[in-house]
């Protein structure tokens, strides 16, 4: 009976390819840490100042989502999520330690199956062998920004340049000389802008003589929350160590480049070094260092996006092609006096994504339902018209695309970060409906709550968990937060 039926199954999913129309190609641009503010397309102060027009483009022609919220802020374990379609406690990879596995079920393995040709090229930051893949060119770990190695189909090969260039070159080159006779999934997941933001030596003095706006919260003493957030280790003033300032280099460079590189920052360095900035003045000091450099690395990136673009228009293939850019997380750009990402405020849970579905998605449109990364693995199966399994937990994003939100999309977001202790952040989970949050801290020495009004607040500058105001609001979040739970399938010891 099973075979029969398994044969039958087989014969329904071939029909449904031929009875299909020509399944598109999947373009995957990833990137790690890029905050909605860095991207202009999301407006806001930084715009104007830093464009990103090749991103825009993405969405000027598709669509942009204004929630698209991760389910865990942290690099390894949304990589896991965009490629599992699973929550983090699932899929096994709860935080950055720990080694993918690879022989679980993965979007990748299913499109390959449903007869794509599949690529990864860039960053994979999940330590495993990449499985899935015709075609895998990875950094190893982080990598650096300047001359990567790659690791290729399993032979380490190194290139001399700057990475975002060459992750770009290399997807470029395998999509040359790909089969054209299959659609293609490509995943050209980029390094940047992670820290430690070294930016492209094209870009050392853009924005050398503008001052950054400092976000309003660059100064914040987290007095109306809990005891968590005081408890950080990512402050710009005392956290950023000289490597994410600039006194030392994370990448090994030639000698031609150290020369340019080292030749621009030294001699401020130094400048800064007679200065003697204390207290505010050398905050404000090291937050322009840092959003200047991360904002280089940010050009860089929507330049190679507009290469990507380019060869897709070039080569006839823009048409049959969808675009989807999102990154791994949001990231702080000084907000609260911080960078990095993990904790479920605004801006580390927010990541950006634009999609572009020549004929199918209206240019120019804007999406504000709650969507997720947990969303991801769905769609790709769902453009492809290959089947969905049972047992990922996101929903496909096709008719978000096709400009329906069906009437029983979600209406809230569950999220779990594990990573206890990582930059001073603390296990939290918690349930957004967009208008409020409720973050639960279960760590014995803290063991409280948080509740904020983004309405009134969306700054998240002062907890509302013992206002008597909010008493019902508070009430049914804690019930939504149960019911996510037992739908995720959360253990307790979770
Ligand atoms: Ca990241």
């Amino acid at each position: 009976m099973e075979k029969v039926i398994s044969f039958l199954l087989a014969i329904t999913s071939a029909l449904s390819y031929a009875g299909a129309a020509k399944q598109p190609n999947i373009l995957f641009l990833f990137t790690d840490d890029h905050a909605l503010k860095a991207l202009s397309a999301y407006g806001g102060p930084l715009a104007k100042i830093a464009p990103t027009p090749h991103l825009d483009r993405l969405a000027k022609e598709g669509m942009l989502f204004e929630h698209c919220l991760v389910s865990n802020s942290i690099c390894a374990p949304s990589r896991a999520v965009v490629l599992t379609g699973k929550y983090s406690h699932l899929n096994g990879q709860l935080t950055n330690k720990g080694s993918f596995d690879g022989s679980q079920q993965t979007a990748p393995k299913l499109l390959r199956a449903a007869g794509y040709q599949t690529a990864i090229v860039g960053k994979w930051h999940l330590k495993s062998t990449p499985t899935g893949f015709d075609h895998f060119e990875v950094l190893k770990g982080q990598g650096q920004y300047y001359n990567p190695m790659l690791i290729t189909n399993g032979r380490n090969v190194n290139h001399t340049g700057y990475t975002t260039d060459i992750i770009t070159d290399q997807a470029l080159n395998w999509l040359k000389k790909r089969d054209i006779e299959k659609p293609f999934f490509l995943m050209c997941q980029h390094k940047a802008p992670h820290g430690r933001w070294e930016p492209a030596l094209r870009h050392l003095n853009t924005f050398e003589e503008t001052a950054i706006p400092e976000p309003p919260t660059l100064f914040d003493y987290y007095d109306g929350r809990s005891a968590a957030s005081a408890n950080h280790k990512m402050g710009i003033a005392d956290d950023m160590g000289p490597h994410r300032l600039m006194f030392r280099y994370s990448s090994k460079f030639t000698p031609e480049q150290f020369k340019v590189f080292d030749g621009h920052f030294r001699p401020r360095n130094e400048a800064l070094e007679k200065l003697n900035l204390r207290g505010r003045d050398r905050t404000r000091w090291n937050y322009q260092r840092y959003i200047k450099n991360y904002l280089r690395c940010v050009k860089a990136v929507d330049e190679n996006v507009g290469r990507m673009l380019k060869f897709l228009d070039d080569s006839g293939l823009a048409k049959d092609t969808v675009v989807i850019y999102s990154s791994d997380q949001g990231f702080w750009l000084g907000e609260h006096g911080w960078f990095d990402k993990r904790w479920m405020y605004e801006e580390s849970l927010h990541t950006p994504l634009l999609v572009r579905w020549p004929g199918v998605t209206k240019a120019g449109s804007t999406n504000d339902a709650l969507v997720s990364n947990l969303d991801f693995s769905q769609t790709f199966l769902d453009i492809a018209g290959a089947r969905i399994p049972g047992d990922m937990q996101g929903r496909s994003l096709t008719p978000l695309l096709r400009g329906k939100v069906p009437a029983n999309w979600r209406k809230t977001h569950y999220y779990h970060y594990y990573e206890a202790g990582g930059h001073g952040v603390p296990i939290h989970y918690g349930v957004t409906n967009g208008r409020f949050k409720l973050i639960r801290f279960p760590d014995e020495k803290l063991n409280t709550w948080e509740f904020f009004d983004l309405k009134t607040d969306p700054m998240e500058m002062t907890s509302c968990y013992d206002d008597p105001k909010y008493k019902q609001p508070i009430a049914d979040l804690k019930k939504e937060l149960d019911r996510l739970r037992r739908k995720y399938l959360i253990r307790e010891s979770n």
